[in-house]
């Protein structure tokens, strides 16, 4: 039986050689050739020796003309020192916060500049934010590179049950209170790697947990002109070389104001948006005018999008096919906006009203989510953390919660907040420096093209400008480790390990 199968086998094996020119096949090797009279096997050994000839050429060509030789950006941190050629710097990192610039305003033809930046850096398809899409959570989650469940901000407002209080995003009370700020923001691995650093009224406290504030803080203030912003940051770079901060933070504020007020389609969003490329410009320019472009990497970011709200669908809590009356009067704290964070008086409660909202009849179930922390979606990484209510309802993109008392007053015509899924709740990254002609330089090269991730990560486009896929912001605080040489510094976070190894 077994000596059948086995020469059937053969038999089969036989076959299919008989269709192909193994040139490994000694039987072949008898067998002259078409043409020149060469053994076939000695054509096909002498072929195969030319095109692994061919590979190792162009292989070593590659490697000679590749970024294997170190490109000079990539060894420029720490304590290396660069002249711009009358000032001695450190490489130095400046991240820009532009709150609510949904990644496709860039497609509006209103950001020539931010355009012409990514152009000679490069720019991201857009930068997914953490949920809840929020300013607070977003903007810590940039400095941290941790989700809101590590980093404690897990809304604009929340109350934690550990100290019983109330964080509200806009009381300096709360909001400057070091408690409720968890994980370790840049500044601070910076600070501890000796790097002086600097923050213009980036979201979040002056002073962390475990005491460290920033070497230059100016506190959050409103309606501050954007020339004012730029004559700080550049006061900064024009400090001299043992004051100068390596680490910059800006944050600007007025084009997230802009979509709340009138909506992301409006014209003073679209006015918005020129000038803060204005100023986007103004800042490159300042970098050229100074010689700093191989010195200093400036990163524009943003924490989230912005959708219409103007005519949402209303969803009223307090409607019997929902909490109902009593349901709402159960609730004793009501964390986030515009998804909702329940806390009820009572555990009874909490399990009777869940499962109300779960088997809701209302007419508009598919516009919202109930979800408990078992049931968040666990790419929110929304779930592990006391802070976070127990009963959770999320509305859809065109929906709104409310109740009937509340309606629709002061209800603004854009907003964000929603899953972070939805591309008009992604941001923006825009880069350009010693990083952006590093990556440049290993894309170009014809090393580039034997990596195998090519195209993979980020690709050009016809016009020379590079693009990188969309990526979590959680990645940023590893990027400016990286840029910094602070890596060894640097805390636990939610980026992943290597995720920039590819780009450098
Ligand atoms: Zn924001």
């Amino acid at each position: 039986m077994s000596s059948r199968s086995s020469y059937e086998e053969r038999e089969g094996l036989l076959a299919e050689n008989d269709r192909f020119d193994d040139p490994f096949d000694k039987e072949l090797t008898t067998q002259p050739s078409d043409e020149d009279g060469w053994p076939r096997s000695k054509m096909v050994k002498t072929a195969s020796g030319f095109i692994l000839l061919l590979i190792l050429g162009v292989f070593a060509r590659a490697l000679l003309r590749s970024p294997l030789h170190v490109h000079p950006d990539l060894s420029f941190s720490g304590d290396y020192i660069r002249s711009n050629g009358t000032h001695d710097f450190r490489r130095t990192v400046l991240i820009v916060s532009i709150d609510g610039l949904r990644a496709d305003y860039l497609d509006r033809g209103l950001t020539p500049h931010l355009l012409e930046i990514s152009k000679r850096g490069l720019r991201a398809k857009s930068m997914v934010p953490i949920f809840p899409t929020l300013t607070f959570p977003n903007h810590w989650a940039l400095m941290t590179g941790l989700y809101a469940e590590s980093h404690g901000i897990i809304a604009n407002n929340f109350w934690d049950p550990q100290t019983e209080l109330e964080f509200h995003y806009n009381k300096i009370s709360s909001a400057w209170n070091p408690e409720f700020w968890l994980g370790e923001p840049m500044w601070e691995t910076a600070n501890k790697a000796g790097i002086i650093t600097a923050n213009l009224m980036w979201p979040g406290p002056p002073k962390t947990k475990s005491g460290s504030s920033p070497t230059y803080f100016v506190p959050w203030k409103d309606k501050v002109p954007l020339s004012a912003k730029l004559d700080q940051i550049l006061a900064w770079i024009d400090l001299p070389f043992d004051e100068r901060p390596q680490l910059l933070m800006a944050y600007e504020p007025s084009l997230d104001q802009a979509g709340h007020l009138t909506g992301p389609m409006s014209t003073l969003v679209n006015r918005t948006l020129a000038q803060v490329d204005l100023f986007a410009a103004a800042l490159h320019d300042s970098l050229v005018d100074r010689n700093l472009t191989d010195i200093v990497d400036i990163v524009f970011v943003s924490d989230h999008g912005m959708t219409d709200t103007s005519h949402p669908t209303l969803i009223y809590v307090d409607d019997d096919d929902m909490l109902g009356e009593q349901g709402l009067s159960a609730v004793v704290h009501e964390d986030g906006w515009p998804a909702m964070g329940l806390r009820f008086n009572s555990k009874k409660n909490e399990s009777y009203y869940l499962e109300k909202l779960l088997t809701s009849q209302h007419p508009h179930a598919e516009g919202f989510d109930v979800y408990t922390k078992h049931t968040m979606p666990s790419r929110w990484h929304f779930a592990h953390h006391d802070r976070i209510a127990p009963v959770w309802i999320v509305p859809k993109i065109d929906y709104a919660l409310t109740t009937r008392k509340e309606g629709d007053v002061g209800m603004s015509k854009g907003n964000h907040g929603y899953d972070n899924n939805e591309h008009s709740m992604h941001a923006m990254f825009v880069a350009h420096g010693p990083f952006s002609a590093v990556v440049k330089d290993l894309h170009r090269s014809s090393f580039g093209a034997w990596l195998p991730w090519k195209n993979k990560g980020w690709h050009s486009t016809s016009d020379d400008t590079y693009v990188m896929d969309s990526f979590p912001n959680v990645e940023v605080y590893g990027l400016v480790a990286r840029l910094l040489g602070t890596e060894n510094y640097a805390s636990h976070n939610n980026g992943t390990k290597g995720f920039w190894d590819k780009y450098f």
